[in-house]
């Protein structure tokens, strides 16, 4: 019998070092292309190399992102972390930054942006286009022309060898918890159930972040 090749696909994530995401699937989740899910693209492949980690089964691996930018799309999607799964953790930091950890085997390894790397020399031009279609001055011909450099971009972006881009450090950090399930509570104020580690008190009861404000 000929197995599909979905499955063989399969067996090779689950046994294999080789994380068989590309970018395309990224493109697809994230919905357009963009140098900002590019270089998320590349900080994941760095982390689970230097992990040497496959796609997380079963919450194994934790991501912590510092910013809320496209990248994260891609992280997701090379990881298999999520917010739904309690592995994927973010901190507004507003900072180029990803750490990865495994928890089977405790290592964790954090990527942060050079202060060497300057996306904006992949192509001078492409800031000063985008200000200019923002400000509402653009031609259709040139909003054509910002989808070509912000695609060529993405691709040189993609090529750039990762240690260039990304300088990586080696940690040891105690394992967020694993995702777990809390008893819901009636807001005394809307009425609302709301998770018990989300309440707040006021005036005496037990209310939800909103009606706390
Ligand atoms: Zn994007
Ligand atoms: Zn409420």
């Amino acid at each position: 019998m000929k197995k599909s090749s979905k499955n063989n696909d399969f067996d090779e994530n689950k046994h294999s070092n080789n994380y068989s995401k590309t970018f395309a699937e990224v493109t697809a989740f994230h919905g357009h292309v963009c140098p900002g899910s590019a270089l998320g693209f590349k900080a994941a492949t760095l982390g689970l190399e230097k992990l040497k980690s496959s796609k997380s089964s079963d919450e194994e691996i934790v991501a912590i992102v510092e910013n809320d930018s496209c990248a994260v799309d891609a992280i997701q999607v090379l990881t298999g972390c999520t917010f739904g799964k309690g592995n994927l953790i973010f901190n507004d930091f507003g900072k180029q930054v990803y750490t990865f950890l495994n928890r089977s085997t405790e290592e964790g390894v954090r990527i942060s942006l050079k202060d060497s790397f300057e996306m904006s020399e992949l192509d001078p031009e492409l800031s000063i286009l985008r200000e200019k279609i923002s400000s509402g001055e653009a031609s259709p011909q040139e909003k054509e022309i910002l989808k070509e450099k912000i695609s060529a971009v993405t691709e040189k972006l993609l090529q750039i060898d990762e240690e260039k881009i990304f300088q990586t450090e080696e940690v040891k950090m105690t394992m967020p918890p694993k995702a777990s399930l809390f008893k819901s509570i009636k807001c005394a104020k809307c009425g609302e159930l709301v998770s018990e580690h989300r309440t707040k008190k006021l005036d005496g009861v037990e209310v939800c972040i909103p009606c706390s404000k």
